[in-house]
Order: C-alpha cells, then sequence, then structure tokens
C-alpha cells in the first residue's frame, strides 16, 4: 500500500500500541544505561499522536508533520526531538507515498535526526537501526519489499549496537560499562519500522 492520509493513521495508531505494550521494557532498557524513562516518554508521545484525528488534515504529509511537532513538544528528552525531527522530515518528503517517495522521506528522515543529535553509527544510538535500514529499503525492488528489509535491518542494527560503547546521549556517560546493553532508542525505532511493515505491506 502507498502511504497516504489513512494508512499514515493506521501506522501511527499501531505504533501507539506497540509502544503501550513495550513501554515498560522499554523503561527498563533506560535503567540500565540511562535514567528509565524512554518507554514512557515515547508512551506519553504516542498517546498524544494517537489522540490525534486524521480526518482534520488535507494529506499524509500534514498529518504526520502534526505527529512530529506533538512528539517535539510531549516526550521530551534526547528522543523527543529526535523522534519529532524524524517524523517532520519524513511528513516533508512523503510525497505520492510510494517506494521513491518513502525512499527520499526516510533518508531525510534519517538526515534530520543526524543533523540533530550528531550521532554516527556504531555510537550505539537510534541511528545504529535507522542508518541500515533506510539503506536496506533504498536498496529493495518494491515497496512492500522495502518495508519488510528495513524492517529487518533494523533489528540488526540494534543487535550489533548491542556490545558497544555508547558514545552518545546518556548511556555514554557510563563509559565501557554502557557495553553489552540494548539501546533502548535503537529498540523503539526498529519497532517503528516494524509496525510500519505491519500496516502498510500488502
Ligand atoms: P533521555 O536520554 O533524555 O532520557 P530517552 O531516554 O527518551 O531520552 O531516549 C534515549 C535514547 O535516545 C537513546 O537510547 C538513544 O537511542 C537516543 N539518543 C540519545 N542521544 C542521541 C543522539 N545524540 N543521537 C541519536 N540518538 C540519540
Ligand atoms: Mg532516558
Ligand atoms: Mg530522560
Amino acid at each position: 500500500m502507498t502511504l497516504n492520509l489513512e494508512t499514515a493513521a493506521a501506522w501511527m495508531s499501531d505504533y501507539a500500541s506497540v509502544i503501550d505494550e513495550n513501554a515498560a521494557m522499554l523503561t527498563d532498557l533506560d535503567r540500565q544505561t540511562g535514567d528509565a524513562d524512554h518507554g514512557s516518554n515515547m508512551q506519553r508521545g504516542m498517546k498524544a499522536v494517537a489522540a490525534l484525528d486524521p480526518s482534520e488534515f488535507d494529506d499524509a504529509a500534514a498529518y504526520l508533520k502534526k505527529a512530529g511537532m506533538t512528539l517535539v513538544s510531549t516526550v521530551g528528552g534526547a528522543s523527543g526531538p529526535l523522534y519529532g525531527t524524524f517524523l517532520l522530515r519524513f511528513a516533508g518528503a512523503v510525497g505520492d507515498g510510494g517506494k521513491d517517495a518513502l525512499t527520499a522521506a526516510f533518508r531525510a528522515g534519517l538526515d534530520g535526526v543526524v543533523q540533530r543529535g550528531k550521532a554516527e553509527v556504531g555510537d550505539k544510538t537510534m541511528v545504529d537501526a535507522l542508518s541500515p535500514a533506510v539503506d536496506a529499503f533504498d536498496a529493495a525492488g518494491s515497496l512492500d519489499e522495502a518495508l519488510n528489509a528495513a524492517a529487518e535491518a533494523a533489528a540488526k542494527g540494534r543487535d550489533e549496537a548491542t556490545p558497544l560503547v555508547a558514545r552518545k546521549g546518556r548511556a555514554s556517560y557510563l563509559g565501557e560499562r554502557s557495553k553489552d546493553h540494548q539501546d533502548p532508542g535503537a529498540t523503539s525505532l526498529t519497532l517503528l519500522l516494524e509496525s510500519a511493515a505491519r500496516t502498510l505491506v500488502g
């Protein structure tokens, strides 16, 4: 399915439910290397996004832009501005919602996150999941293949970051002790792409 107002709202609604179900797990990951709030931060933000009425928006771009602004204003912490920027930039490039447009949208979202957070792949952040996901999306042939490949690449990137030393965000304060902990933001980012595959494939 292409991304349009209806499917974008289905994606955000699914992700809000997934965040609800995984909030305790995300907070627990953040307890190990941060300040134990990533689950509750994302839960607060996605609850506010899920409360948006899609019928009040002209198209997916307008709706996702509002969703991004909602995350910036409700999530707080490091992840609020980063997820918010991702969605704002994604929204700005969503075009006709087909494979090429979404390749550009995911790329724009990643660029926004990197500009804002200055993290590179290997710094053990959400970028470790997002960056390989965008590359996998780009390399795939069809939209369905791209969505599935992106979700798989995100999960792989999340797992490859686990043994690393964090170099950005609160986990970096732990230095070597951040090794062998799964990054909360890479985990929630993987859930976002798994949700996209679940709601947009078909
Ligand atoms: P905070 O650390 O402010 O409490 P959260 O707990 O909600 O914020 O989010 C933490 C997550 O944010 C980390 O697991 C990491 O993936 C991500 N993160 C932190 N700093 C950066 C950064 N500079 N660039 C990209 N992602 C980052
Ligand atoms: Mg935190
Ligand atoms: Mg915090």
